[in-house]
C-alpha cells in the first residue's frame, strides 16, 4: 500500500493508493489551500482519486469537501445517519465525555463558528452493510462503525490497515497517546464498533487526529 497523509487544519486527509486511489476525509473549512499543496507535494494528480470517503461529518472533516471533490471529480461517499449535514454544510459537534473533553470543547466550539462549510453533494449513501472499495481499485472495504457519531464509518483494508476516523484519537491536544476519543455521541455503540473491527482481524489504526498505531496498544483501553 501506498499511504500519504496531508494534514488539512486540525484533520488528517489520508490518501491510500493501490490500482485505484482514494482519499479519507478532507479537513478543516478553509484550509483547501493545505489540501492542493499537500497533494503537489507528494506528487499526485488530483484526477487520480476517485473517491472521498467521509468518515463522518464533524466540521474537520467534512470542512473542504465540496472543493476537493470539485478539483478531483471523485465521488463523495458518506453513511445515510449524515448525509444532511454534509449536504447541508451544518456545524456539527459530538458531546465530551471526558473532563478534559468539555474544556477542550468550549474552545473548539467559540472557534468553530468562525467558519462556513461548503455544502457537497454525496455520490454514494452507504447504509448499515459493508461496501467494497473494489470499483476504485482499493483491497478492501467500508464499515459501519457508529458510536462517535451516529453515521461514522471505517476504511478496512484486507491488509489490516483501518482508517477509523475519530473512534480512536493519539496524542496531544486530545489525549495521551491512543485512546478513545473525548467527544463520542455514545460510548457504548463506539466500544461496539471497535469489537466489530477487532473481530475483522484490524491490525493498524490510523486515526483521523494523532499517529498511526498498532491495535495491540489500545485494546486494553477499550474494556469491552
Ligand atoms: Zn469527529
Amino acid at each position: 500500500m501506498d499511504l500519504q497523509t496531508i494534514k488539512v487544519g486540525v484533520g488528517k486527509c489520508y490518501i491510500i493508493k493501490q490500482e485505484g486511489t482514494i482519499l479519507v476525509d478532507s479537513g478543516t473549512p478553509e484550509e483547501f489551500n493545505k489540501f492542493s499543496e499537500g497533494l503537489k507535494d507528494i506528487g499526485i494528480n488530483p484526477k487520480e482519486i476517485k473517491a472521498i470517503v467521509i468518515t463522518h461529518c464533524h466540521w474537520d472533516h467534512i470542512g473542504c469537501a465540496k472543493k476537493i471533490k470539485d478539483m478531483t471529480g471523485a465521488k463523495v461517499i458518506v453513511q445515510k445517519y449524515e448525509k444532511n449535514i454534509l449536504e447541508k454544510g451544518e456545524l456539527a459537534m459530538p458531546p465530551s465525555v471526558t473532563r478534559w473533553g468539555k474544556i477542550f470543547a468550549a474552545f473548539l466550539n467559540s472557534w468553530s463558528k468562525k467558519f462556513s462549510i461548503e455544502p457537497c453533494e454525496a455520490d454514494i449513501v452507504l447504509g448499515e452493510e459493508d461496501y467494497s472499495l473494489e470499483e476504485f481499485g482499493i483491497k478492501g472495504k467500508i464499515v459501519f462503525t457508529p458510536g462517535h457519531s451516529p453515521g461514522s464509518i471505517s476504511v478496512v483494508l484486507d491488509s489490516g490497515d483501518a482508517f477509523v476516523g475519530d473512534m480512536a484519537m493519539n496524542g496531544l491536544p486530545l489525549t495521551i497517546g491512543p485512546n478513545l476519543p473525548i467527544f463520542a455521541e455514545d460510548m457504548s455503540l463506539l466500544k461496539n464498533s471497535w469489537t466489530k473491527l477487532i473481530d475483522m482481524g484490524v491490525k493498524n489504526i490510523y486515526p483521523a487526529h494523532g499517529k498511526p498505531f498498532p491495535v495491540e496498544k489500545f485494546k486494553k483501553k477499550l474494556v469491552l
